[in-house]
C-alpha cells in the first residue's frame, strides 16, 4: 500500500512514521522545514522562551528562598539563539526519524492532479508526480488577522514574526487574549516589556472555564500585565516614529494604546489556499476542510488532519487524527463502527503562561448550556504542601462531574505544572472514571497531583 502525506508538521510526520512502521510506503511532501508550525514557529520555540522567562523569574525570586544572587539581566540575543538551538536539535531528530526506508521525503509544493495523484513542484524547479492509494492532507494553518485599517502596517507582527525579534519591545500591545496572546504576554512581561492585551470577549481565554480564565487574568494582572476585556480593536495607526497606536472601542468609548510592537493574536486560519481543493471537489468552507469521524474528506481516498480541518488547532490533536485516518485505511475504510480506541473528543489543552493553565473535557458553562446537571469539585494550590513548598501557592483546580453518577466530565487547572497534571484526569476520563475512583487511588505525598485528590474530596 502507498500513502502520500502532504505537510510535515507533527500530524504529517507522526502519521508518516506510524504508517511506515506498519509496512506502508509513504511519500511525505513538505513545503517548509520539517516539523511544521509546531516545531519551527509555534509550540517548541515558544516553550524555549517560556523556559528562559521562568529561569529569569526564579532568579528574581531567589532572595525569597534565602538565596543571594546577583540581579539578573536578559541577554535577549542569547535567549533567541538558545531557542533556535532547541528547534534545530529537534528538527534534526525528526529528520533522523524520516530516514525510515519506507519514507520518501520530497521538499516542494503539492497540488492535486486527481484523487490518487499529486504533483510536487520542488524548490529547485523539479517536478514530481506521486501516485498512491490514499492521500492525507496535513498542511496546517496560518496566523489570522483583523479586517481593520492598519492591520498590515509595519509595527504589527504575527506569532511567527515575534519569534525573530532582535530586541525586547519596551511596549508590547497584544490583540487577542487567546492562548497565543497570553503565552507571549507572560513571556515578554518577564523579559521587561510593558504589556497591554486587548480582548474582544468579556473574559480572557473564551473557550476555557470562566473561573479559571478569571483567576488567570487576575494572576497576570498582578504581574503587571494590563488586560482590557470587552475591547474591540478598530484600527492600528502607524505614528511615523516606529510606534503604533491601537484604537479600540470599550463601553462605547474610543481609547487607544501606543506600542512599539503590536502582536496580532486573533486566531489562526486553515491554510486552504495551499492546495487546489476545488479542482478535486473536496468539500470545505472558510473554517476548514470537511471530514467525517474517520478524518475522511468528501473524496474517499483523501483524508485531512490537523489545523486544516479547522477544529482543535493543537499538535497532539493532529497526531491522533492522523492515527485515526491511518487506522481507518488499515481497517479497509468501513463506513461505520470503531476503528480504534482513540477518543478524539477527549483532547487536553494547555496554556504555558506563568502559572500554567490546562483543561480537558466539558466546562461547567458547557454542561449548563447542554442542560446537563453537573457538580463541581474544587481545590486550591495554596492548601497543597508541594505547591507551598515550591513557592507556587497561586492555583486552582475544578473537576466537573455528572450530578447523577459522579462520572468525570471535565477538569480545569490553573497553577504550577498544570500542563502535566491534566493528564491524570485525562487518563481517568478515558476510562470513564467517577469521582469515587479518583478518591480511592493512592496519590504520593507531597505532590501537586494531590490537588486533584483534594478536589474530589471537597
Ligand atoms: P484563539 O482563538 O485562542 O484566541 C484569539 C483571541 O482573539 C480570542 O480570545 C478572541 O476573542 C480574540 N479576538 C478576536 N477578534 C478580536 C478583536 N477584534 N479584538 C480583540 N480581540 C479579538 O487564537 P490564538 O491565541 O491566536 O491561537 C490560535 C490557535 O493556536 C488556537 O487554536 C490555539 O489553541 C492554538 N495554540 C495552542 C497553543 C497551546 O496549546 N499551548 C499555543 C498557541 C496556539
Amino acid at each position: 500500500m502507498r500513502i502520500t502525506i502532504i505537510g510535515a508538521g507533527p500530524g504529517g510526520y507522526e502519521t508518516a512514521l506510524a504508517a511506515a512502521n506498519k509496512g506502508i510506503e509513504v511519500t511525505l511532501v513538505s513545503a517548509g522545514p520539517l516539523g511544521g508550525t509546531c516545531l519551527n514557529e509555534g509550540c517548541i520555540p515558544t516553550k524555549a522562551l517560556c523556559r528562559a522567562a521562568e529561569v529569569l523569574e526564579n532568579c528574581r525570586q531567589a532572595r525569597y528562598f534565602g538565596i543571594d544572587a546577583a540581579e539578573p539581566s536578559v541577554d535577549f540575543a542569547r535567549v533567541m539563539q538558545r531557542k533556535d538551538e532547541v528547534v534545530e536539535q529537534l528538527r534534526g531528530g525528526v529528520a533522523f526519524l524520516m530516514k525510515h526506508k519506507l519514507i520518501t521525503l520530497l521538499y516542494g509544493k503539492a497540488s492535486f492532479r486527481d484523487a490518487h495523484t499529486v504533483s510536487v513542484l520542488g524548490e529547485d524547479g523539479s517536478l514530481w508526480e506521486v501516485t498512491s492509494d490514499f492521500i492525507i492532507v496535513a498542511t496546517g494553518s496560518v496566523p489570522a488577522s483583523l479586517p481593520i485599517s492598519g492591520a498590515d502596517s509595519e509595527g504589527v507582527i504575527t506569532s511567527t514574526d515575534i519569534l525573530s525579534l532582535e530586541a525586547v519591545p519596551q511596549r508590547l500591545c497584544i490583540i487577542g487574549a487567546g492562548v497565543i496572546g497570553l503565552e507571549f504576554a507572560s513571556v515578554f512581561r518577564s523579559f521587561g516589556s510593558e504589556v497591554t492585551i486587548l480582548e474582544y470577549c468579556k473574559e480572557v481565554l473564551p473557550r476555557f472555564d470562566t473561573d479559571l480564565a478569571k483567576r488567570l487574568k487576575q494572576s497576570l494582572s498582578r504581574r503587571g500585565i494590563s488586560i482590557e476585556t470587552s475591547a474591540e480593536v478598530k484600527a492600528v495607526v502607524s505614528r511615523g516614529d516606529g510606534t503604533s497606536e491601537v484604537q479600540f472601542l470599550k463601553k462605547d468609548a474610543l481609547s487607544s494604546v501606543v506600542a512599539d510592537k503590536v502582536l496580532m493574536a486573533v486566531g489562526r486560519r486553515p491554510a486552504l489556499e495551499s492546495l487546489n481543493f476545488d479542482d478535486l471537489g473536496i468539500g470545505h468552507n472558510r473554517r476548514g476542510v470537511a471530514v467525517n469521524a474517520y478524518m475522511q474528506t468528501s473524496v474517499p481516498s483523501v483524508y485531512a488532519i490537523g489545523d486544516i480541518t479547522g477544529g482543535m488547532m493543537l499538535a497532539h490533536a493532529a497526531i491522533f487524527q492522523g492515527l485515526r485516518a491511518l487506522n481507518h485505511i488499515m481497517a479497509g475504510q468501513p463506513s461505520e463502527g470503531c476503528v480504534d480506541a482513540i477518543d478524539l473528543n477527549l483532547v487536553p489543552a494547555a496554556v504555558f503562561t506563568a502559572p500554567e493553565a490546562a483543561m480537558v473535557g466539558l466546562t461547567e458553562d458547557q454542561c449548563k448550556a447542554e442542560g446537563r446537571a453537573c457538580i463541581c469539585k474544587k481545590s486550591f494550590f495554596r492548601a497543597n504542601g508541594k505547591a507551598v513548598s515550591m513557592g507556587e501557592p497561586d492555583g486552582y483546580c475544578k473537576i466537573v462531574a455528572d450530578a447523577a453518577d459522579g462520572r468525570i466530565l471535565g477538569c480545569h487547572l490553573f497553577g504550577a505544572h498544570s500542563a502535566d497534571l491534566i493528564h491524570e484526569m485525562t487518563a481517568w476520563m478515558n476510562k470513564g472514571a467517577t469521582l469515587d475512583d479518583v478518591a480511592s487511588m493512592v496519590h504520593a505525598h507531597p505532590t501537586l497531583d494531590e490537588v486533584l485528590q483534594a478536589a474530589v474530596h471537597s
